[in-house]
């Protein structure tokens, strides 16, 4: 399980809401990848509602904590969850998958292809990570755990990929093309430029696709994760993000970071979470219970 529970200790089963216990509700906040501002404006809240004596126990204040992360969280939630409401008109429904290597891409696209195929969905998958032959056959072991098949190319680069593998959903009639991508960041600009390129030629090959640009983002990353989804939301407009590795980590503030990271501009919804290796451990993200558990 995720959460603060370890680092928060008996945090909230004290009866003194001192100072020093609003240091030690700091700390904890912040090592947990929360963010210096959105630390201090709950800090604030919780402050002021501790001073005028409504609130006072830690109980309460656990409470209250839980409340207001909710409401931070909340625009974050999407309305219509495109995981679980399929009202694209056109078939193919093309999901672009994109985020750094090791973030767990792969091993979520193998469970998004289970959960589609859970709802009745045909899939097809696109290796586009044709960078990395390892990428490619691990790409190919979760179609063969989920038997669908797995569009690659021995040459060629993911735009060529991608082309062919719209080409082959539609002649199919594939409900869902999931499209995996390279995430090597020690090119960015280069990275960045190959995906706006796969991006353009999805567009081309079927107007109005891709219908989900999807930023895979490792839950442990801290401020690295912000920048990330920065940087991929600046090239390629990401429509949504599934965060990873959320199971067994005293981390997972991140998440409240990027509520205030995106508070003015258009921002993705966090669709799911990943909550281990297993093709099943993907959990959808609400807001009410992402903040429950993690300060309960
Ligand atoms: P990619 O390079 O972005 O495609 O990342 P992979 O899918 O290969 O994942 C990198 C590593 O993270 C692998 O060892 C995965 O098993 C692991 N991984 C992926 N998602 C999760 C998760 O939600 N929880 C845990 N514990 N590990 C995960």
């Amino acid at each position: 399980m995720f959460g603060l529970r370890k680092t928060l200790g008996s945090l909230f089963k004290t009866n003194q809401t001192d100072e020093a216990w609003f240091d030690a509700l700091e700390e904890s906040l912040i090592l947990s990848d929360v963010g210096l501002p959105t630390t201090q404006q709950l800090l604030t809240t919780l402050r002021k509602a501790a001073k005028s004596e409504k609130v006072s126990s830690a109980i309460d204040l656990q409470q209250l904590l839980v409340q207001e992360v909710a409401h931070l969280l909340q625009p974050l939630e999407s309305i219509s969850n495109p995981l679980y409401v399929h009202d694209e008109k056109t078939t193919p429904e093309v999901w672009l998958i994109v985020g750094v290597n090791g973030a767990g891409k792969t091993t979520t696209i193998g469970k998004l292809c289970r959960l589609f195929q859970s709802q009745g969905k045909s899939v097809l998958l696109a290796a586009g990570d044709t960078f990395r032959a390892a990428a490619r056959n691990q790409l190919l072991e979760w179609g063969d755990r989920n038997q669908v098949d797995v569009i690659t190319q021995e040459s060629g680069d993911a735009a060529a990929v991608a082309h062919d593998a719209i080409h082959a959903a539609i002649s199919r009639k594939t409900d869902i093309l999931i499209i995996d991508t390279a995430g090597r960041l020690a090119t960015q600009d280069h990275l960045m430029e190959e995906l706006k390129k796969v991006k353009r030629v999805i567009g081309k090959a079927l107007p109005g696709a891709p219908h989900q640009t999807l930023l895979v983002l490792d839950g442990n990353t801290g401020q690295n994760g912000l920048s990330q989804v920065k940087a991929f939301h600046a090239a390629l407009g990401i429509s949504a993000l599934i965060v990873t590795k959320l199971d067994g980590t005293a981390k997972g503030g991140v998440i409240c970071a990027l509520a205030h990271t995106f508070q003015e501009e258009v921002r993705p919804s966090v669709l799911a979470l990943g909550k281990g290796e297993g093709i099943d451990d993907l959990a959808p993200f609400t807001a009410t219970q992402y903040a429950s558990e993690l300060f309960n």
